[in-house]
């Protein structure tokens, strides 16, 4: 096999899920009939690895500096949403009907993998905390002991900057990942969300 046909394939196993075998098929299938795609795909790549970044008041993905949603008029800037990836922010948006704003960690606390308070932000969302519009922060992380324990965390984290923390009702199944939770079920636990005491 050609050197880069081989390196395409071993590239195309970066994506989650994908083996071997299916990145060999996916190789040939855009060679053999896709090509025209196949360098679309390359170039909106290309494009996107370079020019997407962080918001530099959410942490989420974002070409600009701010990004749409923390730039929208129309949000509620009384009630923020923690949640630990992009992923969880989507599923969030799309199974309910929740106006305010977001923090992204882009993790959790986790001492062993490296992962501690500046890893995820936290001064960046207690600068947030401290603008004082803030009244409500919904904790969103996952039902895991490291999500229970960052929960732990952001709630104190927001006691201390006057706000009132609140965590997403049970519902959702322990250990699940939120973006696995149905809609449905998701919509239920942010409607009704508990106090944290
Ligand atoms: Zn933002």
């Amino acid at each position: 096999m050609s050197k880069l046909l081989t390196d395409l394939i071993e590239a195309l196993r970066c994506l989650p899920g994908v083996g071997g075998k299916s990145a060999q098929r996916m190789a040939f299938h855009l060679l053999e009939r896709d090509r025209e795609r196949g360098l679309r795909l390359s170039q909106v790549l290309g494009q996107a690895m370079r020019d997407i970044g962080n918001c530099s008041r959410c942490r989420n993905f974002s070409e600009t500096p701010v990004c749409t949603l923390c730039a929208s008029s129309s949000r509620d800037r009384q009630v923020l949403c923690v949640v630990e990836s992009p992923t969880e922010l989507a599923a969030i948006e799309q199974a309910t009907g929740y106006r305010g704003q977001y923090f992204v960690l882009l993790g959790r606390l986790s001492p062993l993998d490296g992962l501690g308070p500046q890893e995820l932000g936290l001064d960046l969302l207690a600068d947030r905390l401290a603008e004082g519009e803030i009244e409500e922060m919904i904790i969103a992380t996952n039902p895991t002991v490291e999500g229970e324990a960052t929960a732990h965390y952001l709630a104190q984290l927001a006691r201390a900057a006057g706000v009132r923390p609140t965590r997403l009702a049970h519902g959702v199944p322990l250990g699940g990942e939120l973006e696995y939770v149905d809609r449905g079920t998701l919509a239920h636990a942010f409607g009704s969300r508990q106090a944290l005491d």
